[in-house]
């Protein structure tokens, strides 16, 4: 009889050859335990997802309660739907005036793809700018706005009409012209290996989206629900986006997404024709009960006053002669190392002993730390020591 291992090879689809084969059999706050009793600590939360731990109780308590009062009910904006209807409430509450309506979703890409459609809509433009290693989702019209040629050539044609600018460069906001629809930017870029920008770029770049109609959307799919030490990273840039995108942590480890803008932009996608966007299991009852009540336990437990310090406490203890630079904001950090074949022998040994870690698509040599924000100081200092013992035991 073939055993789970080799049946997940024979009946699940592969996106790579090398998959980690790890099967884990339970997970609670920041640990995992694999099916041989073996326990992980979650460095990267998979991937920026679990920022209220795995099985936060308030969460679950949340999940049953919904299930037990109805499931799906009907496709997404006809039924007055209750969680749905407070977890709006409760987001709007944190939001700027002009973001102050939420469509739901059921992901990241669908997020970002249902921003596209709103900005094409109610700026009347098709084109479009994004930046060079981005990272918006895998879906064929997200796809389109990826900022690497390597993974997109393989499923061309894709949508036409989008410029890459590099994230950053103040002479690439001179595209941005009443030509364009959007710009659509990670506030923070994950997958580029964590790149942050200056103020005075956001603000520049706000500037001129604004002088020529152009909608800013801003993916925080990854950065966004408190990870970089604010509830949304806009925050640290004083710039507000006319659309934002959510998703990952949204849901508490729960499938959802959303992109939020102003009634009025919103209203584009209700006429001429009606329905431009139609999701039948976007903002599932079970989700938003589950998102809304992982919301209140970062809110409640002040998660997010916590993360500058925590970032802090991997920073000083990080220190290494093999590791050339930590970049990032909050508990979203990359740890750069000097190839991607001493990386990913790190990241093997770091498996190896006890500690889930990854790399990113667009920077293969260098180590993603986006742990759960509820990781407290000694949990920070068990994952340090395993990081420093797995690169003596790799690199010599
Ligand atoms: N945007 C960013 C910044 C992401 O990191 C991701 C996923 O990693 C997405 C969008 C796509 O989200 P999903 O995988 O839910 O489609």
């Amino acid at each position: 009889m073939l055993n789970n291992r080799q049946l997940f090879l024979q009946h699940n689809a592969q996106t790579t050859f090398f998959p980690l084969l790890l099967e884990m059999e339970r997970a609670e706050g920041v640990y995992m335990w694999d099916v041989n009793g073996k326990r992980y600590l979650d460095l990267i939360s998979g991937i920026a997802v679990s920022n209220v731990g795995h099985g936060n109780h308030k969460v679950i308590a949340a999940i049953t309660k919904q299930a037990q009062s109805y499931m799906h009910l009907m496709v997404y904006g006809e039924f007055v739907q209750g969680p749905q209807v407070l977890f709006a409430q409760k987001l709007c509450a944190l939001l700027p005036q002009n973001l102050q309506n939420i469509y739901f979703v059921s992901s990241g890409a669908e997020a970002i793809d249902g921003a596209l459609k709103l900005a094409k809509r109610y700026t009347g433009r098709f084109k479009t700018i994004s930046c060079k290693n981005a990272y918006h989702g895998s879906s064929q019209g997200v796809l389109s706005i990826m900022g690497s040629e390597t993974y997109k050539n393989a499923y061309r044609p894709l949508i036409p009409g989008n410029t890459i600018v590099e994230f950053g460069n103040f002479d690439d906001l001179n595209l941005i012209d009443e030509t364009v629809a959007c710009v659509v930017i990670e506030t923070v870029q994950g997958e580029a290996g964590i790149r942050t920008a200056s103020a005075a770029y956001f603000l520049a770049l706000k500037a001129a989206c604004k002088k020529h109609g152009v909608l800013l959307v801003l993916d925080e799919i990854q950065c966004g629900m408190g990870r970089t030490g604010k509830m949304f990273a806009f925050e640290h840039y004083g710039i507000v986006p006319d659309i934002l995108c959510l998703s990952k942590s949204l849901g508490g480890g729960m499938p959802i997404g959303a992109f939020i803008s102003s009634s009025q932009i919103m209203q584009s996608l209700a006429h001429s024709p009606m329905l431009g966007h139609i999701t039948t299991f976007g903002g599932h009852p079970v989700c938003c009960a589950a998102g809304l009540a992982a919301l209140e336990f970062v809110l409640d437990n002040n998660l997010i006053d916590e993360v500058k310090e925590k970032e802090l406490l991997f920073r000083s203890k990080l220190i290494h002669h093999k590791i050339q630079e930590i970049r990032g904001v909050g508990l979203l950090l990359a740890i750069q190392f000097d190839s991607f074949e001493n990386n990913k022998k790190i990241i093997d040994c770091c498996i190896k002993n006890g500690l889930i870690c990854d790399w990113f698509l667009f920077c293969d040599n260098a180590m993603r730390l986006a742990p759960p924000l509820i990781i407290s100081d000694n949990e920070i200092d068990e994952a340090c020591k395993i990081i420093l013992k797995s690169i003596d035991e790799v690199i010599t």
